[in-house]
């Protein structure tokens, strides 16, 4: 398999395909939304660094940042993996499988909305439950037994960066689970609540500039990008 090297993390470099074989050799897997602000935010916080690098974590190349840093450092990835097509990848198995999801993350009205948008998209797909995101991640007993006791396959979490990995880290572990993946804002795109770029706005990576146009408070997050490359840089010729 091949990855990229970035500042010391291992960032996987291939293409969606073999993205999916791979993570089916793990028999627990924790798949990292490898965006530069979410990779940044790494370099400052020992506890998020060690959940990235940590064995069972696979970072993907999520936006074209991070495909710039792998280029910068000397080793680029194939491909840009969106986390949001990597999780609909999964969902697709999972319903093709006769396998269960568990949606973790938003607010009460948009993972419900999400859920039942993907109910008609995957019509043999067991959503097994879900729950907002708004609760204390050291106190949710009913909604770890609930998980414990339906067995998903795949929990999708979607809490925004550091929180969603802060919970996966906690809870994997007991959790009869094989796929564990924060997924930021994405249910707020699969149910409609916002809208994803253009297509074409996409392919030639501005996707980003889209967002910031529709949320402008993304504008500040933005500086990591500039900051993480310029670490890869540093670190290239240091
Ligand atoms: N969110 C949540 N609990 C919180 C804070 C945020 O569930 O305590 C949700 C919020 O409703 C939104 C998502 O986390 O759906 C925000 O993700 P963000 O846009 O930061 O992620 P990105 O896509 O930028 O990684």
């Amino acid at each position: 398999m091949k990855f990229s090297k970035i500042l010391g993390y291992r960032v996987f470099a291939g293409s969606k395909e073999e993205l999916f074989e791979y993570l089916d050799t793990f028999e627990k897997v924790n798949i990292i939304s490898g965006n530069p602000e979410v990779l940044y935010n790494g370099m400052k916080d020992s506890e998020l660094y060690s959940i990235f690098t940590g064995g069972s974590s696979v970072i993907i190349p999520d936006g074209v940042g991070t495909v710039l840093a792998s280029r910068i450092a000397g080793s680029p990835v194939k491909e840009k993996l969106a986390g949001i097509e990597v999780m609909q990848g999964i969902i697709e198995s999972c319903a093709e499988e006769g396998q269960g999801i568990y949606l973790i993350g938003a607010k009460e009205e948009v993972v419900s909305a999400c859920a039942e948008k993907l109910k008609l998209k995957y019509p043999g797909l067991n959503i097994m439950g879900w729950h907002n995101g708004y609760f204390d991640i050291d106190s949710c007993g009913e909604i770890i037994s609930d998980i414990k006791e339906k067995k998903p396959k795949a929990v999708f979490v979607a809490m925004g960066s550091p929180r969603q990995d802060r919970f996966i880290l906690k809870y994997m572990d007991e959790l009869p689970c094989r796929i564990f993946m924060g997924v930021g804002g994405s249910f707020d795109v699969m149910s409609g609540n916002i809208q994803r770029a253009p297509e074409w706005m996409i392919k030639i990576g501005m996707e980003w500039l889209y967002r910031v146009s529709r949320e402008p408070w993304r504008l500040k997050r933005l500086s990591s990008i500039p900051k993480f490359l310029t670490a890869v840089l540093l670190h290239r010729e240091g």
